[in-house]
């Protein structure tokens, strides 16, 4: 059956691959919105590729261009919050695709819940942000959550026909970033291009520097927890540098499950999109016995201060993941701007989180102005370096 689409961030390196397995099958997926905050050229030959009915652009400047080269025959066009909204709440679309980087991905990924459109997930912010608000809106709502994380599908994947109470433990795994050997005095001296170079993703520059602190192993941690409720102490997590075993579940028996595959981002998005189906997708076969070696160590909390100060936050609970994520998208864009070092930004974040204290997550205003003050805070503190 036709399975239509609405992808928010589908100028970015998610969106991009979804955009390629709905190409290789258009008798599956209709895309019928398409959102993008940047990279209007990308953004035109989406519209003329896929020919959707409705399209969105933060600025109302590019929404201008885009009816000035499309005309009355092309998409409706809009911008800003609203935008996005309606994007994901268009009434033709069973499925959002929740592509956008950062807490921005929030609130269209609310609205299209309470529109009662299944969601893909790759917008791990919006878990960290109110992971509590957003399930009880899918459970509300009795929409589909399908993760697109590749640690997450690999633990749903490995849950599937399990029952919860026979689950002991989680393991993501992480590669390690670019700086999985390098010292702290190291550490302090890399550069944005060095940060950028992840040995084994390709992606979009924030989460390439969220994986280089290994923050992004910390959000994740967060994820896994609302995704599939298990608290902090029984969430593990492995450096694994070859990215072969996407993660694990341990089971009161011993048992380990683990999914396995290349690392290519088609495969967790393929899965939650055709879910409980599986697509067949042109990649090349995984070859064990070329690899020859898996290996595992554990994190170094020392060096990697992100991925503590995220199991803390978990563990302290209400605004604090969200004040969390806010102080990281602060302290990553001014470490790509070349403002801060690379060090600086779990000191930041951690000095941001000594000076919150977390108070419960009610309702959505709730977490977006958590998310404002660890913004205003974690700016304050940038300029004061
Ligand atoms: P990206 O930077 O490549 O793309 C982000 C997309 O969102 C772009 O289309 C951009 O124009 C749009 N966007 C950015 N800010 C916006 C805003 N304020 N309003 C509207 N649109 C905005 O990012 P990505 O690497 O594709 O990652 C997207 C999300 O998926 C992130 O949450 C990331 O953590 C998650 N994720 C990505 C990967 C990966 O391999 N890239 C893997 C797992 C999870
Ligand atoms: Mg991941």
């Amino acid at each position: 059956m036709l399975k239509n689409l609405a992808i928010l961030g589908s100028t970015g390196s998610i969106g991009v691959s979804t955009l390629e397995i709905v190409a290789a099958n258009p008798e599956r997926y209709r895309v019928v919105s398409l959102s993008a905050g940047s990279n209007l050229g990308r953004l035109e030959e989406q519209i003329r590729t896929f020919k959707p009915e409705l399209v969105a652009v933060v600025a109302p400047e590019d929404a201008d261009h885009l009816r000035t080269v499309f005309g009355p025959g092309g998409p409706e066009i809009l911008s800003g919050v609203e935008g996005l909204i309606a994007c994901a709440t268009h009434s033709d679309a069973t499925m959002v695709v929740s592509a956008i980087v950062g807490a921005a991905g929030l609130v269209p990924t609310i609205a299209a819940v309470e529109a009662g459109k299944d969601i893909a997930l790759a917008n791990k912010e919006t878990l960290v942000v109110a992971g509590p608000l957003v399930m009880q809106a899918v459970a509300r709502r009795g929409v589909r959550l399908l993760p697109v994380d590749s640690e997450h599908s690999a633990i749903f994947q490995s849950i599937e026909g399990h029952r919860p109470a026979d689950v002991k433990r989680l393991i993501l795994t992480a590669s390690g970033g670019p700086f999985r050997e390098r010292t702290i005095a190291e550490l302090a001296q890399v550069s944005c291009q060095d940060a950028l170079a992840h040995p084994n993703w390709s992606m979009g520059r924030k989460i390439s520097i969220d994986s280089a602190t290994m923050m992004n192993k910390g959000l994740e941690v967060i994820e896994a927890h609302w995704l599939f409720d298990l608290p902090a102490e029984r969430i593990d997590v492995h450096i694994h540098p070859q990215s072969i075993v996407h993660s694990m579940v341990e089971y009161v028996d011993g048992s380990v499950m683990a999914q396995m595959g290349i690392p290519d981002m088609k495969t967790p998005i393929a899965y939650a999109l055709s879910h409980p189906e599986r697509l067949p997708l042109d990649l090349p076969s995984l070859d064990l016995c070329s690899l020859g070696t898996l290996s595992f160590s554990r994190p170094d909390f020392e060096r990697f201060a992100c991925l503590g100060l995220a199991y803390a936050a978990l563990r302290e609970g209400g605004t604090a993941p969200a004040v969390l994520n806010a102080a990281n998208e602060i302290a990553v864009e001014a470490f790509l701007n070349g403002t801060i070092g690379f060090l600086d930004i779990p000191a930041i974040i951690r000095t941001v989180m000594d000076g919150h204290r977390a108070e419960s997550l009610d309702n959505i205003e709730h977490a977006l102005r958590a998310d404002r003050r660890g913004r205003e805070e974690a700016r304050r503190l940038i300029g004061a370096i």
